[in-house]
């Protein structure tokens, strides 16, 4: 059975789906997106997703294309006629076309936003392997623009860091600015040293996670020492613990960084209990 997928009003089978070539997503990576995960069927962290798409369109002057509540019925829409258990809902928001290339923005009251919506079916995937073992990542240096707190679909150079990760063996990269790591490639970076997790602050250098959010909640409520500010790459290969956050992997145990393994390499205490709350709460609010 082949995928159905939302564009611009329709539901339709995925190779009936089609964007124009002027699209400013395809010439310009001038475009939003959103990444909900699926939990036995229901979304998790919703209204925070939602709310990051409102302030990611509103930083970039970008018309909404429908309003949040019609963007819900749009998700459990998609999810119910693929009858995805587990696994997410990819969103779209792009700022359209007026049927020409130029780098000037179109006039929105012209030229309609465009939104796409599709689903990815991961049965399974709150067990994956990599959850059970940690993962190993490797630094590089973040080259991305000054706005990372926009989650714009400008996506390259996190993907050439996966690759880069691919090529030295290991799962995933994490990026460093001035020797402090900023985020991963596409997760944000945390490490535990005593009983402190210590993740980076917000601002324009990382993405503002939805996971984060929540994650750092939790561990507020369990009694959790948490510090938000910069770390060091060199603090982090010396940390107790570490891992990543991010609605896809959820909490992911990091066990070694630039070939410096991390406690007894495998995944650390603080790792695990913060994926076992963030996994029972999540499910309990999903909608
Ligand atoms: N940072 C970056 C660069 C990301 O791409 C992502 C995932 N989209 C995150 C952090 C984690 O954000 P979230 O928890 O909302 O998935």
């Amino acid at each position: 059975m082949s995928r159905i997928v939302y564009v611009n009003g329709e539901y339709l089978p995925e190779e009936d789906a089609k964007i124009s070539v002027f699209d400013r997503g395809f010439l310009f990576a001038d475009g939003v997106y959103e990444v909900t995960s699926v939990l036995g069927g229901k979304l998790i962290d919703f209204p925070g997703h939602t709310a990051r798409l409102e302030r990611s369109l509103s930083e970039l002057d970008m018309a909404a294309p429908v309003d949040m509540d019609t963007l819900l019925d749009i998700h459990r829409e998609l999810v119910q006629r693929n009858q995805v258990d587990d696994g997410l809902v990819y969103l779209q928001v792009t700022r359209g076309s007026d049927g020409d290339r130029d780098f000037v923005f179109p006039d929105a009251a012209k030229v309609a936003s465009s939104l796409v919506a599709f689903t990815q079916s991961k049965p399974g995937v709150t067990e994956s392997a990599a959850s059970k073992s940690g993962i190993r990542v490797i630094s590089i240096p973040d080259v991305r623009w000054g706005r990372r707190d926009i989650k714009t679909v400008q996506l390259l150079y996190p993907s050439m860091g996966k690759m880069m990760a691919k090529a030295a063996g290991v799962d995933d990269a994490w990026m460093v600015e001035d020797g402090e790591v900023t985020e991963g490639t596409s997760n944000n970076a945390y490490i535990v040293v005593g009983n402190r997790i210590i993740t980076r602050q917000l601002g324009n250098e990382i993405l503002a996670g939805i996971t984060r959010a929540a994650v750092l909640r939790f561990a507020r409520e369990a009694q959790m020492t948490v510090e938000e500010r910069a770390f060091g790459i060199d603090e982090a290969k010396t940390a107790d613990e570490a891992f990543v956050t991010s609605a896809t992997t959820f909490v992911m145990p990091v066990v070694e960084i630039d070939g410096e393994v991390l406690g007894d390499g495998t995944p650390g205490p603080v790792a695990k209990r913060l994926r076992e709350i963030y996994l029972d709460e999540s499910r309990k609010a999903g909608i």
